[in-house]
């Protein structure tokens, strides 16, 4: 059996585990970043099978579609048949859902892993061997499965992304509610009018107000059977209760929760870059959201603090429009901090707009030591940056990573 595999990342590494573990070794790899192996477009129609990465168009490649496999299929073809799968896509949320479902199954006492597009490769899961795996998979690698199937799945929201790929949002939409014929059990969806009238009848939706299903009353989240006290609960933002909902709502399809389950979710943990709290310096919280990388994602952040805030925006502009985040800027900001490539551009659209105080410096080193030096009265420095990364930083992680380091720096001099 002659096998290509398109794309060398984390899922083409997981894919030749998969075949080799499969006894298949006559093995060819394309990639067009790693100069080891020839380029993806060189690829001929010779091969038996062809295991595309996620990121490959194929639409471009003229080979036989039928024989055509995903890193996702390979791996659950392995899969131990006792195992249960949980499936988790959307535009936003997917990363932080799949993560905490993962973690709540571990505190009652499942062995379950998070993996698939979070950076974990569902296959790398698979040969390690876990009670459930709860896959995070984006609209790229939903195209691609043949078999897999979810036990439990949700669309956590749709909203606008990868025109590139999709040309428009009925097509990208399309793509995502293909989860629906994935799904064995029970989908969940969010409530939203583009979601509502495309999914099956037995979805079953989770209000955006957190008013209907699940109920949010006393700080309580309410389910049918169970309910969990939030007074622990320490990530930030009411998305974060969306996507906790969401969790538990996964979780409690696949194993009886009943009465009060709060001690599933005490010691929960979010994401890095994801409104992940760094420190506090003096009075004033500091947050990083530097995957907050567009205008839509730091509106959400910028929703999840409280008045009083400095936010610190700029990178790579990827064609936001940031004149959307006025009316927020205003009930919260006293001063936005402009860095980086496109600080000039963002000026230009927040001014006239905004009543707060608009500065532009060079680095993100200087923005963090400005807005130290304004901190005064602040209760929160927010950076979510509503642009791409790679001006100054190689990708978000990085720019994140560098974000804690300049507010550590700060807390140590002081003292
Ligand atoms: P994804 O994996 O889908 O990119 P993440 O969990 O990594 O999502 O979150 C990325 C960003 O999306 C967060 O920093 C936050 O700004 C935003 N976000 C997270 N959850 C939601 C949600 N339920 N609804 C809307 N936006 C969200």
């Amino acid at each position: 059996m002659k096998t290509a595999i398109l794309g060398y990342g984390k899922s083409g590494k997981s894919a030749e585990k998969l075949l080799k573990k499969m006894g298949i070794n006559n093995i060819h790899i394309y990639d067009d970043k790693l100069t080891d192996f020839p380029e993806i477009n060189k690829v001929t129609d010779e091969y038996d099978i062809y295991v595309v990465s996620p990121g490959i168009d194929i639409n471009n490649l003229g080979i036989n579609k039928n024989k055509i496999t995903s890193e996702i299929d390979l791996a659950y073809n392995l899969l131990e048949r006792e195992s249960k799968i949980i499936a988790v896509t959307g535009t936003n949320g997917k990363s932080t859902i799949t993560y905490l479902t993962a973690q709540i199954l571990n505190n009652y006492g499942v062995k379950a892993k998070a993996c698939g597009n979070i950076g974990f490769a569902f296959g790398e899961a698979v040969i390690e061997g876990y009670d459930v795996y709860v896959v995070e998979l984006s609209s790229f690698q939903i195209d691609l499965i043949k078999y897999f199937r979810a036990d439990a799945s949700c669309i956590s929201n749709v909203t606008d992304d990868h025109f590139d790929r999709y040309g428009n949002f009925e097509n990208y939409l399309k793509s995502k509610i293909k989860i629906k014929d994935i799904t064995k059990g029970q989908l969940f969806s969010l409530n939203s009018e583009c979601l509502v009238n495309k999914l099956p009848e037995s979805t079953v939706f989770i209000d955006e107000n957190l008013k209907n299903f699940p109920v949010f009353e006393d700080n309580k989240l309410r389910f049918e059977n169970f309910y969990v006290s939030l007074d622990n609960f320490n990530l930030y933002g009411w998305h974060n209760k969306i996507n906790l909902a969401f969790s538990l709502s996964l979780s409690s399809s696949l194993f009886d929760f009943f009465g009060d389950m709060t001690h599933l979710i005490e010691n929960l943990t979010g994401l890095e870059h994801r409104c992940e709290f760094v420190g506090a310096i003096n009075e004033t919280i500091y947050i990083n959201d530097s995957k907050g990388t567009n205008v839509d994602s730091t509106m959400v952040a910028l929703k999840s603090v409280k008045e009083d805030c400095i936010l610190i925006l700029g990178g790579y502009d990827k064609g936001g429009d940031f004149g959307e985040l006025a009316a927020l800027i205003n009930e919260k900001v006293k001063k936005v901090i402009l860095y980086g490539a496109a600080a000039a551009k963002i000026e230009n659209q927040l001014l006239g707009r905004v009543n707060a105080e608009i500065i532009s410096v060079y680095s993100l080193k200087d923005a963090v030591e400005n807005a130290y030096q304004n901190s005064e009265n602040i209760k929160y420095v927010l950076f979510s940056p509503g642009c791409a990364s790679f001006d100054q930083f190689k990708n978000f992680e990085e720019r994140g990573e560098y974000f804690k380091k300049y507010v550590n720096e700060i807390k140590e001099k002081i003292g």
